[in-house]
């Protein structure tokens, strides 16, 4: 073993440890749900993106059991040399409908599908103008271009045309969140759409956290902006509201067969099993028939933000159900996460590099399948924390 190379890991592991920055990893002991079992306790669960309880529904489990029977386990091989299962075609055709448009193609993961997505439509000689707060995915994405990429400030139109307006040869690629996740607002992307007409850009919304959330049955931040056709590409992933893991790639049906030629980890990772897809269908089927999940999931984050507010917390700026509880220093936001612990509350503090250094907060995920006792029990804990560590008074 490099002896170096252990003295500079734990140097890095103890600078962590005293910022307040070491992710400790909870270890669960059943299934996700508005309350899921830690170190032999019932906690209230504010941690997932579980979104609409979707983890573990009778009708996905079911259709994933169905599925390892009909399908087995494992793909074989990448689609191109293995070919591809039918319940991935399927998958796909179902969420073009959904999302409203020509094609899909599915991924491994959100995170894979925008590696696989950006890289592929632009490189050297390229410009990508990126919002300061995209996701680390469309930022690592971005890195593995040969593409130029200027950050403009977080949601500001004028900064972004601000750079726009620079002299440049190559495509033009302006990609951006949907949902911010770490602070529930929405990208602005009606005058992004205007600006990508004005300077020839192509557009990109990674949807992550707006697919089951926003627009008609949850079908996404395009719907809820009604603009249909007028993005280029649509990022999803499934590992959030639709409760299963995998992700996607929606346009065009000439983008799809282009990421099926152009898209590295398209042809040179497998696809996710049998019972993932399956699930992720019965995931979209229930969200096609039906959207209670969604309009409770708005309910209950209503509900909990307005009394956050009313108790004295700063929630910061969300248009959605996601909950930033601002706190500030790292430290502070994990002593916080800490004593909400002590009174059975799941609520992980997050910090740099998820969120800026000084903006570290409680991010609380409400979920359709709280109930309002959950959610009061939750305002009534946070409340006695809240004065304990003075933040309110
Ligand atoms: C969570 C998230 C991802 C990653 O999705 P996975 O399916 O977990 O890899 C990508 N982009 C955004 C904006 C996200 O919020």
């Amino acid at each position: 073993m490099n002896n170096d190379f252990q003295r500079y890991m734990d140097k890095e592991l103890n600078q962590l440890e005293e910022e307040g920055l070491y992710n400790k990893i909870r270890t669960l002991e059943g299934p996700q749900g508005a309350w899921v079992k830690i170190d032999g306790k019932d906690v209230l669960n504010f941690s997932s993106n579980n979104y609409l309880g979707l983890a573990n529904h009778p009708e996905t489990v079911k259709a994933a059991k169905q599925a390892l029977k009909n399908y087995g386990i494992g793909p074989g091989a990448v689609r191109t040399i293995a070919g591809t299962m039918e319940l991935h075609n399927e998958l796909e055709k179902k969420l073009a409908e959904f999302k409203r448009v020509e094609a899909a193609l599915t991924f491994q993961s959100g995170y894979n599908t925008n590696l696989a997505v950006i890289p592929s439509i632009v490189g050297k000689g390229d410009v990508i103008y990126s919002d300061e707060l995209n996701h680390a995915s469309i930022i690592d994405a971005c890195r593995l271009t040969a593409a130029k990429v200027k950050v403009y400030k977080h949601g500001d139109m004028n900064s972004l045309e601000d750079i726009l307006q620079e002299k440049r040869e190559g495509k033009t690629l302006i990609v951006t969140d949907g949902v911010f996740s770490m602070d529930g607002d929405l990208a602005k992307l009606p005058e992004i759409v205007e600006l990508a007409e004005d300077y020839n850009a192509i557009t990109l919304v990674d949807d992550a956290h707006g697919e089951g959330v926003l627009g008609s049955h949850g079908r996404g931040i395009v719907d809820h902006f009604n603009l249909h056709n007028q993005v280029d590409i649509e990022v999803g992933t499934f590992s959030k509201a639709i409760g299963t893991v995998g992700g996607c790639a929606a346009g065009s049906k000439k983008l799809v067969k282009y990421l099926k030629q152009k898209a590295r980890p398209f042809l040179f990772s497998s696809a996710v099993t049998p019972p993932d897809v399956a699930a992720t269908l019965k995931s979209i089927e229930i969200l096609s028939q039906d959207d209670s999940l969604v309009q409770k999931l708005w309910d209950n984050g209503d509900y909990f933000k307005t009394n956050m507010k009313e108790i004295g917390f700063d929630v910061g700026n969300s248009q959605t159900p996601i909950t930033p509880v601002m706190l500030g220093k790292a430290k502070l936001a994990s002593q916080f996460s800490a004593e909400l612990f002590k009174e059975d509350i799941f609520a992980q503090s997050i910090g740099f590099p998820t969120v800026p250094k000084g903006k570290a907060r409680i991010r609380v995920m409400i979920s359709a399948v709280h109930s309002k006792e959950d959610i009061d029990y939750a305002l009534e804990k946070f409340t006695e924390v809240g004065k304990k560590l003075s933040i309110i008074n």
